[in-house]
């Protein structure tokens, strides 16, 4: 699986591409789509892929998912959560050191998540590839859920 937003954190503080970027994506706004494909085309291109490949948090914007160069999607995977559960998991998860968990960030980051990433998951529900997941289960059902919705 290759996660966006891991790309970001790992990379943002290497002295490479990404390093200007963190300070965005720890504000709670989104990375240029530019920047993004870019570095997801450069990881896919050194990993095995043959077997296809999971993506974590891409797309973001309509811009990224209509992009042609970008990575092929055959099925979207739409983890379902009210915006009030999602405060309650980051409040819990900034424990584990996340700065962009943070309150205000939070909410930017739900802000950003219905203006520009919501419009994605209507695309593909009109495509007929989104899969919706009720993520307010626990963890091992959210995986069994998720691994069922890839094998369809
Ligand atoms: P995540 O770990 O998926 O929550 O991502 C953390 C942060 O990285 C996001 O809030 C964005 O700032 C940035 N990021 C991750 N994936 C993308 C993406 N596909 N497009 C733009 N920004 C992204």
């Amino acid at each position: 699986m290759v996660s966006t937003g891991q790309l970001i954190r790992d990379h943002g503080a290497d002295g490479g591409a990404l390093d200007q970027w963190r300070s965005l994506a720890e504000r709670g706004e989104l990375v240029p789509d530019t920047v993004i494909l870019t570095a997801l085309h450069e990881v896919l291109g050194s990993t095995e892929t043959s077997r296809g490949y999971v993506l974590d948090g891409f797309p973001r914007t309509v811009a990224q998912a209509e992009d042609p160069s970008g990575p092929h999607v055959d099925v979207a995977v739409r983890l379902d959560v009210p915006d009030e559960v999602v405060r309650e998991r980051l409040a819990g998860r900034r424990a584990a050191g996340r700065t962009d968990d943070d309150p205000e960030t939070v909410e930017r980051r739900l802000q950003v998540y219905h203006s520009e990433t919501e419009p994605v998951a209507d695309m593909y529900g009109k495509k007929g590839t989104l899969r919706s997941v009720d993520a307010t289960r626990p963890p091992d059902e959210v995986t069994e859920a998720i691994l069922d919705a890839l094998g369809d």
